[in-house]
């Protein structure tokens, strides 16, 4: 639902000698969208361009120990109750280990969020076993999925060869990454992602790309690419059309052995 306001600015009627009437459209959540008249003449004063109608929401912010207050925890380190099976919708089969992480259960299939996402922001945590075994993709490959269908990569580099839009941090296949940041094999990296889904009009054509902007370890390795449809191995991007839907995370086939912890969305 949106709510609309009509907010007047009386110093823009002085400057303009006429109505300025500033409409402003007040999503739900922290968005907010203003559509401002154009105006006749510049204003020449400060007050003319400030307002004060829209209300910014209040979150508790993100601390070394607590999540942002709006965070929904999708695994906290206790249990996959947020999640379920990818292949068949039954209970996810990872492991859930003491430490508060989880790790991929090799060939049992990726899991995926009971609950449907938009726009987010993601907070992932994930580790690469140290003691590596095989190379290229099939060393330590997972992938986080938004919405199901466009992968960023979960991938042990280190070392590691394999092509460049397929490495760690990629749009796999779409996007090489502007940096790579990995830390050493058996510790944890961080992914923090903004991601804005794409839009679809009602015959099923897209009319606006998701986009995706990621930092690795605090490093803007992606930043605000367009997404080119599903992140495929094999072909082009499809593009076919869809709503909300869940975050996935990839069991890869080959004995990936990586771990996820504290993970956690922020719907936009
Ligand atoms: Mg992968």
């Amino acid at each position: 639902m949106k709510n609309y306001y009509l907010g007047t600015l009386a110093l823009f009627a002085i400057s303009c000698q006429e109505t300025a009437k500033v409409e402003v459209v007040v999503e739900e959540g922290p968005t907010v969208v203003i559509h401002e008249e154009q105006l006749a003449e510049e204003p020449t004063e400060p007050e003319a361009t400030e307002f004060y109608d829209v209300k910014v929401p209040v979150v508790g912010p993100a601390t070394s120990d607590k999540l942002p207050s709006d965070a929904i925890v999708l695994f906290g380190g206790e249990n996959l109750d947020s999640w379920l099976s990818a292949v068949d919708s039954t209970a996810a089969k990872w492991h859930v280990n003491e430490d508060g992480s989880m790790t991929v259960n090799d060939k049992t299939g990726d899991i995926q969020t009971k609950q449907n996402f938009g726009d987010i922001q993601l907070h992932i945590e994930w580790r690469s076993p140290a003691e590596v075994q095989g190379s290229n993709q099939s060393r330590a490959n997972s992938g986080v999925f938004l919405q199901g269908l466009y992968e960023v990569q979960v991938l042990d580099n280190n070392d590691n060869p394999t092509y460049t839009n397929g490495q760690v941090a990629s749009v796999y296949k779409q996007h090489v990454p502007l940096a790579k940041a990995s830390v050493a094999s058996g510790e944890w990296n961080a992914y923090d992602i903004i991601y804005h889904a794409p839009e679809f009009n009602e015959e099923g054509g897209k009319i606006k790309s998701a986009t995706l902007t990621v930092l690795h370890n605090g490093v803007l390795v992606q930043d605000h690419v367009e997404i080119k449809g599903s992140t495929e191995y094999i072909g082009w991007p499809n593009n076919n059309a869809h709503g909300k839907a869940p975050l996935v995370l990839q069991d890869h086939g080959d004995n990936s052995r990586v771990s996820y912890r504290n993970i956690w969305v922020r719907e936009l």
